[in-house]
């Protein structure tokens, strides 16, 4: 029987014991039903993988909780699966929440003195929490302890009050935005990295059996490679092509149904979608290529920043379509190739200057 993460919110601070039955999949979390469950179900990012193995195992034999990991890397690679699958392996309490939702150290406080020994407590896009929440947690980190201040000027007093030895499993997309402080006090960061075609094509394969549809190698291939190497895209296009599948052909996934549904979506051979030529186009077009600063490129798409540098660069980084200087943001040669465009004149170089030489 698998286990799914107790979920605990500040309204509802009190975890369930991990053993209480799983919650049924909701349309609300369509992931959880595809998110594999243990070390051995993880597909790619093998070194992240085998040093969590290790961590896991050290833990076990000493009778500790996990040490504090941190995971940053681009949306929908992982992050929250690693979280989950740890929770899993140990046994132990898992309780989520996200940066977002931690305005000040009483939303926190809940968490802290509710965690059980050895449990989970997971941070997703703790690049958000406010510096007065982030200062709380040191403490916390460094000796399981709160400081809590009573009182105000001269009558201040500090409380330390102690909690159970936990893990703090932190997730961010913004791993630049941490505070070197905050950074530090985690003893394991794990970078996850875009997943290749091959191990793309095995999640999608494994999950097209979760899901009871049938599909051919180079159906899986087809979909790997236009999946901008994200488990979570590749889920919901294997789900778009399965709906394909099913009201267009028998229900099959061919190579053909595969690309079909795709092409419908106006997913490109590159797995780019719209918003991703769009940013392409602009930047070549009204931009002339760049470089272009990032706001002006978030006030003509209509995009905010975040989403820019969060979801839409960091594959378009990794293809080599752009990259960024430090006077902006400039589309390469490929890029121009992959919209069909001329590639742009070379830059005119400036003529010979002339200098005098000085010991003529
Ligand atoms: P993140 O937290 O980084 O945004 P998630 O952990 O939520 O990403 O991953 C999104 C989905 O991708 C998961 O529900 C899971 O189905 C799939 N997935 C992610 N990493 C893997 C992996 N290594 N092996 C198999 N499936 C994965």
């Amino acid at each position: 029987m698998t286990r799914q993460p107790t979920l605990r919110t500040p309204a509802s601070p009190v975890a369930q014991p991990s053993t209480s039955a799983p919650l049924p999949p909701t349309a609300d979390h369509p992931d959880d039903k595809l998110r594999p469950q243990s070390l051995a179900e993880i597909i790619g990012q093998r070194a992240v993988a085998e040093r969590l193995s290790v961590a896991l195992h050290a833990a076990r034999l000493r009778g500790e909780p996990l040490p504090h990991i941190l995971f940053d890397g681009p949306p929908g690679l992982g992050k929250t699966t690693f979280a989950t699958v740890l929770h899993n392996e140990l046994g132990v309490d898992l309780a989520i929440t996200s940066g977002a939702a931690l305005d000040k150290k009483a939303d926190i406080l809940p968490f802290l003195t509710n965690a059980a020994e050895g449990s989970i407590l997971f941070i997703d896009e703790i690049h958000r929490l406010p510096r007065t929440v982030e200062e709380f947690l040191y403490p916390v980190m460094e000796d399981f302890r709160v400081d809590i201040v009573l009182g105000e000027g001269l009558a201040a007093r500090t409380i330390n009050l102690p909690l159970k030895r936990f893990t703090i499993i932190g997730a961010t997309t913004r791993s630049g935005m941490l505070s070197g402080p905050l950074r530090d006090r985690f003893h394991m960061h794990e970078h996850l990295e875009f997943y290749d075609v091959d191990d793309l094509a095995r999640i999608i394969t494994t999950n097209a059996a979760k899901l009871r549809v049938t599909i051919d190698p180079a159906a899986a291939r087809e979909l790997a490679r236009r999946s901008r190497g994200t488990p979570r895209l590749a889920n919901s296009r294997l789900r778009w092509v399965r709906d394909f599948a099913l009201a267009r052909a028998n229900g099959h996934i061919s190579q053909t149904i595969a690309a079909d549904a795709l092409d419908m979506q106006e997913i490109d051979t590159e797995g780019l979608d719209k918003q991703d030529r769009r940013y392409l186009d602009t930047l070549i077009r009204l931009f002339k290529g760049g470089p272009t600063g990032i706001d002006a490129l978030s006030a003509t798409l209509q995009i905010a920043v975040d989403t820019i540098e969060e979801e839409v660069e960091p594959y378009l980084l990794r293809r080599e379509l752009i990259v960024r200087t430090p006077r902006g943001r400039k589309a390469t040669p490929a890029a121009y190739t992959h919209l069909g465009l001329p590639q742009p004149e070379p830059e005119p170089s400036l003529p010979p200057f002339d200098q005098p030489r000085l010991f003529d």
